[in-house]
């Protein structure tokens, strides 16, 4: 869609011409033949360019109908784009470096700018930023620079599922220069769809001509089979990742069966803040009137109070994950309340009657 530029808008003006006046078909010379204005924002303001487009002079050349842009214009500004590319360069390392989302760079470009653009035309502008990353980072020579001091290769494969219901994106990474070397949407995890995938990375490791020390994956099927078939005697580890995810589960389950147990020894917490309520309430009455010191047998009610506080705040605790799980957490709490009753007692300063 064609941008809407406000009528006070004030444009810096910009004329292009074509630089190779021979037709490279006749060798005869090309001459302007009409004229095309475009509009487009740059760092330093909107730009109104006039571009003198040319054809060949020679009738009888087949590019007599064919015109020529001035060579300098793509260097300034894609075709149909209203961002130049200092602008699409700065908005691109934003959103890719800095992790700036796509409504914080639509503010910043009219904040610093004045460059009024939708938060559609930003997303636009990313999409295509993303798409050329993605050109340069598949690109061999690029590849070959990045690995041109690297030793060997060390290379993982996943499958990741965006949304339930979606097909997924099998990434290759590898782990030595950090470097994603390319992701592809399967729509069947089959062996044969990820052996190709190996194929390709293998190419890869062969173009680069570095040799593979080590596969790291989730060793799924597919991955086990496939990387046996295309990379023979290359060592194959589980992802630590993977495994301590792997580990967690049957961690929790023991964790919390082990919770439970901790559960039913101690309860009834109610039934001893009831009775010790009871007996504080008939105490209270005991010592007759109103007293400045509570009677010790008062006191010793509150000390049990809080201790019972305590330890159901303990057991209503389920924080923690599976590297400390709450289990783990509720028994050592749960010991350091024994503890500490035993202190208190050894001092003697326990009330008649201690929680279970
Ligand atoms: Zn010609």
């Amino acid at each position: 869609m064609a941008y809407h530029w406000p009528a006070d808008t004030v444009f810096r003006e910009l004329t292009l011409e074509v630089d190779d006046r021979t037709c490279w078909q006749c060798e005869q010379p090309r001459t302007v033949c009409c004229h095309r204005q475009r509009r487009f924002f740059t760092c330093d303001g909107p730009v109104q360019l006039l571009c003198k487009l040319c054809h060949c002079s020679n009738p009888a050349c087949p590019d007599h109908q064919t015109t020529v842009s001035p060579e300098a214009e793509t260097a300034l500004v894609m075709p149909y784009w209203v961002l130049a590319w200092d602008v699409f360069g700065w908005l691109g390392h934003r959103r890719f470096a800095r992790h700036w989302s796509v409504p914080q760079i639509r503010d910043e470009l009219r904040d610093r700018f004045a460059i009024p653009v939708s938060v559609d035309a930003v997303e636009r502008y990313v999409g295509r930023y993303q798409r050329m990353l993605a050109a340069r980072q598949h690109d061999p020579v690029e590849v070959a620079r990045a690995y041109r001091r690297a030793k060997g290769l060390i290379l993982t494969i996943d499958g990741l599922q965006p949304e339930k219901g979606h097909e997924t994106l099998y990434v290759v990474r590898e782990i030595g220069q950090k470097r994603v070397w390319f992701a592809e949407a399967l729509l069947s995890s089959s062996a044969a769809e990820v052996q190709r995938l190996l194929a390709r990375a293998r190419a890869w490791a062969e173009r680069l001509g570095l040799p593979v020390r080590c596969w790291i994956s989730d060793k799924q099927d597919a991955f086990v089979t496939g990387l046996a078939a295309e990379f023979p005697g290359v060592p194959h580890r589980y992802c630590s990742n993977h495994f301590v995810r792997d580990l967690a589960k049957p961690v929790l389950e023991a964790d919390s069966h082990a919770k439970v147990q901790m559960r039913k020894k101690v309860r009834d917490l109610r039934a001893i803040e009831r009775d010790v309520l009871a007996e504080r309430a008939a105490a209270a009455d005991a010592a007759d009137g109103p007293a400045t010191d509570a009677p010790p047998a008062v006191a010793a009610a509150d000390v049990v109070l809080e201790y019972c506080a305590a330890v159901r705040g303990i057991l209503n605790d389920n924080q923690g994950g599976p590297l400390h799980p709450p289990g783990e957490r509720m028994a050592e709490a749960l010991t350091e309340v024994r503890q500490s009753l035993q202190r208190n007692l050894g001092a003697k300063k326990g009330g008649p009657r201690r929680p279970a």
